[in-house]
Parts: C-alpha cells; sequence; structure tokens
C-alpha cells in the first residue's frame, strides 16, 4: 500500500506535467505567483478583480476566522481527474476552508466549482440570485483571461498521461520499499520511545546546564 507521501507525490508529479502544458499558452513560461514577476503580478490583479475575498463563500481575507488563509484555488481542479491546467484564467482566491472542503461527488468524480459554489452558497443560506451572480462573476474572469480551449484528443491526451504518470509514481515507490526491504530482509522496526524521553530529558538538562553557565 502506497505511504500518503507516495501519493503527494504523484499528485505532484501530475501538477508539474499540468503546469509543464500550461506554459505553452503563457509564451513557454511556467506560472509562479510567489515570485517576484509576471506571474505575481497576474495574481495581484486576480486579488483585486475578486475584492480579495473568497471566490466561493465571499468573505474578505481580513474578515476570515483565526487559522484560515487565502490560498489559490484552481477551478479546474489541477489532479489526474479534472485535469486543469496551471494557468491564470484557471486560478482564483478561495479561503483555505472552502478551498480544502471540494470533496469527491457521491458517484467518487470530483465536484466541480460550480457545485462547489452551490453546495458553499447554500450552506451559507445565500440565495439563488447570489450565487448565480458569483458564478457569473467567476465565468467571466475564467473566460476573459482566455482559458486555453482544449480539443476533445487534447483533453483525453491530458487525463490518459496524467493517470498513467500518478500510477507510475506510485509503482516506483512501492517497487523500490519492496527492494530495499528485501536488501535488508527485516520486519519493520519500532521506534523506542523511551529513547524519546531519553533524548528530551538530556535536552532539559543541557539547557539547565546551560543557563548556570
Ligand atoms: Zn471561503
Amino acid at each position: 500500500m502506497p505511504s500518503i507521501k507516495a501519493r503527494y507525490a504523484a499528485a505532484n508529479a501530475v501538477k508539474a506535467f499540468l503546469a509543464d502544458v500550461a506554459a505553452h499558452y503563457l509564451g513557454g513560461k511556467t506560472y509562479d505567483h510567489k515570485r517576484p514577476g509576471w506571474g505575481k503580478t497576474v495574481w495581484e490583479k486576480t486579488l483585486q478583480y475578486f475584492g480579495d475575498r473568497c471566490v466561493y463563500c465571499n468573505v474578505p481575507r481580513d474578515k476570515f476566522p483565526s487559522g484560515v488563509r487565502m490560498t489559490m484555488e484552481h477551478l479546474i481542479e489541477e489532479n489526474q481527474f479534472q485535469c486543469g491546467l496551471h494557468h491564470p484564467a484557471n486560478t482564483v482566491p478561495a479561503c483555505s476552508e472552502c478551498n480544502q472542503s471540494r470533496d469527491k461527488a457521491v458517484d467518487g468524480s470530483r465536484l466541480t466549482w460550480e457545485q462547489h459554489l452551490k453546495n458553499i452558497g447554500n450552506k451559507k443560506g445565500y440565495n439563488r440570485a447570489t450565487i448565480e451572480k458569483r458564478r457569473v462573476a467567476i465565468l467571466t474572469y475564467f473566460e476573459g483571461l482566455d482559458y486555453p480551449k482544449l480539443t476533445t484528443e487534447e483533453s483525453t491526451y491530458l487525463q490518459t498521461t496524467s493517470r498513467e504518470l500518478y500510477q507510475d509514481i506510485l509503482k516506483r515507490c512501492t517497487l523500490g520499499t519492496r527492494g530495499f526491504l528485501s536488501l535488508k530482509g527485516k520486519e519493520p522496526v519500532q521506534l523506542k520511545l523511551r529513547t524519546l524521553s531519553k533524548i528530551s530529558s538530556a535536552t532539559g538538562r543541557n539547557h539547565k546546564k546551560m543557563k548556570i553557565e
């Protein structure tokens, strides 16, 4: 069974692939919103466009509950299921709560951003017109920044390749670990918590000693 770390690595490989494909539509450049440059400027303008609010719950950043932060949300998710490109048109601000709560639909497929927007709006008690107004604002942004119009062949290719890439990484992690363990030929080793308490008490003593000196 692949570990959670292996799954993160596989998901990140898919993200890297989708960012590389997106670069083709961005003059060969990867969209980087964190480092100073055009990507950061674009992201700042995106935040401005949405009034520095979460696109889903509409709460402004300065009113976020404690522990909630602003994140970059991909409208078409950048994963093996939706294969959304890492392109400015596909990225909008969302609070970490709304971003993380975008779960799977009942049939196991991922929710579209429109379904997610509707679910959150209903939960918050917004009326239909308010939710629709927000949906149109997001769609106007998405279409205004020219998200690439992919052909069916291109979309299918992205999906197939993303899934293969994801599975390849998991397989390599599993095989690598299995190979390593066959070299060692050992059963899993338990961490001795007794050792850990020795370390912490030793550190405590050292601290005291240092203070005295
Ligand atoms: Zn939110």
